[in-house]
């Protein structure tokens, strides 16, 4: 039996026979409760603890497992007893029992560091600010048409350690937060991919932006000369935190300001990615996911596929036909030639930019939520460009209003769904689009961003 330690990071034998030691999981949501099935699996001593309620599908899986937790309470005698700690992403470094583990020296890392040693399936791993979802689940599209044994995970779908407890996939496609990474040291992917950085999150890292940007480096750790490092060659933190580091990784930009010499970039209206012959060609207008940010996406998924050499004809397809998820720039419909669209997901200044960028008539824009600090500046421009009318849909709009007030004529706030859909519509006029990317976060009023945007397409088939 052999057991994976420092430095070995490419021998992914699994640790077998835990030997009842205690494995402690912080937090029962869709990832703790995998890696509890996982942990129990492999012999451990499993014990889940959540400090909230947890809910009862999962408080249903872990009975029927037999696997004993308890929920709003954390345990200290139970929990530091530990060998080692799993903890939900959602759960800060600053929580009181996380501080006490550290203080004792219990090793706290994520379910995606205990997971990724019970495969030797090759890893895709994909970070960034933005675009995770869509370029993990393309990339997923890709490579499952292409006949790979491919599976789905990470912040998206089942937890990677029940696919990894129960399937035995050759790849994973998995989208990993930068809080995932935070607490992954021995991980490794084979192609890691960063779509992007700009400030997001700073509040768990201690308001410092090079915090949050080593966590997204984090993507390159222990990869080696036969791994491969696929970045966005125009974007400013990515380059300015390369300069600092050193990579032993294939590097493989993709750009669309500049030619590149491996990797991929924009010639005219063609995406080319010029990594094994014959190299790949596609007009940017035959993409499935339209949008300058969608360019990206997709380059960066193309990048994966050539490098697993799949053939140019199956990836073009797949990129061609590809069903952008939901909340995602995601088409509505028209009413009486008014486009409806909603990117609900769109919780930061930075995803509504390029929402705005990738429109091509006149916009009403529905803005606002919860601001987390939002610096408006970088969406003036467009918004003087595009904008017709802010509808504002959130608690409180001041901040929207002295941003805007000298770029919109028309500013109106709304405070429900229903509100800023009748609202937009009587704005528009034929060949209009009123677009849902709110660069905020959506608890003010909904549940969370699918509620929000769920209940924009209601609103919308009720017009
Ligand atoms: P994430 O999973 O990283 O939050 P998503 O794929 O869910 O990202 O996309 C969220 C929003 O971010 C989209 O609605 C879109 O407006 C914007 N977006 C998507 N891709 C990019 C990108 N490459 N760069 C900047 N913004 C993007």
């Amino acid at each position: 039996m052999e057991q994976k330690g420092n430095n070995i990071a490419n021998q992914k034998l699994p640790l077998q026979g835990a030997g009842g030691a205690r494995l402690v999981i912080l937090g029962a949501g869709e990832s703790g409760v995998g890696a509890a099935y996982l942990a129990q699996k492999q012999g451990y001593d499993v014990f889940v603890s959540d400090f909230g309620s947890i809910a009862d599908n999962y408080k249903k899986q872990l009975q029927d497992w037999s696997i004993p937790f308890e929920e709003n309470k954390h345990t200290e005698a139970e929990i530091l007893k530990a060998v080692e700690v799993i903890k939900s992403p959602g759960i800060p470094d600053k929580a009181p029992i996380v501080k006490k583990l550290k203080e004792k020296n219990i090793p706290v890392i994520s379910e995606i560091e205990f997971a990724g040693r019970y495969t030797n399936a090759k890893i895709i791993g994909i970070t960034g600010s933005n675009g995770k979802t869509t370029t993990t689940s393309l990339t997923y599209h890709i490579l499952k048409n292409a006949d790979l044994n491919v599976g789905l995970a990470g912040n998206i779908g089942k937890s990677f350690a029940y696919q990894v407890a129960t399937e035995e996939f050759d790849y994973y496609v998995l989208e990993l937060s930068s809080f995932m990474l935070d607490d992954m040291y021995e991980f490794k992917a084979d192609i890691g991919v960063l779509l992007n950085i700009t400030p997001d999150h700073l509040d768990r890292y201690e308001y410092k932006m090079e915090n949050y940007v080593a966590s997204k480096f984090r993507i390159t750790q222990n990869q080696t000369g036969a791994d491969y490092f696929i970045y966005c060659g125009d974007d400013p933190e990515t380059i300015k935190g390369m300069a600092t580091r050193s990579f032993t990784a294939q590097m493989l930009p993709f750009s669309i300001e500049k030619p590149i010499k491996t990797g991929a970039y924009l010639d005219k209206d063609n995406i080319v990615i010029n990594i094994h012959q014959p190299y790949f060609t596609m007009s940017i207008n035959e993409l499935a996911l339209q949008g300058k940010h969608n360019i990206y996406n997709s380059m960066a998924s193309g990048i994966v596929a050539k490098v697993l050499e799949l053939r140019n004809e199956t990836l073009r397809e797949s990129m061609g036909n590809f069903k952008n998820i939901e909340h995602r720039l995601e088409s509505v419909g028209k009413i009486s030639g008014i486009s409806f669209i909603n990117d609900s997901k769109a919780t930061n200044v930075n995803s509504t930019w390029y929402a705005l960028e990738s429109m091509t008539s006149d916009v009403i824009l529905i803005l606002g939520g919860v601001d987390k600090g939002n610096d408006y500046s970088m969406l003036k421009e467009l918004v003087k460009q595009k904008v017709k009318a802010i509808v504002c849909l959130g608690k409180d709009n001041e901040r929207i209003h002295k941003a805007f007030e000298d770029v919109v004529d028309i500013i109106v706030n709304t405070m429900s769904a229903e509100e800023a859909v009748q609202t937009s519509y009587h704005l528009a006029t034929k060949g209009d689009t009123v677009l849902l990317s709110p660069a905020c976060a959506s608890f003010d009023l909904f549940k969370n961003y699918e509620d929000r945007g769920r209940q924009f397409k209601q609103a919308v088939k009720e017009l």
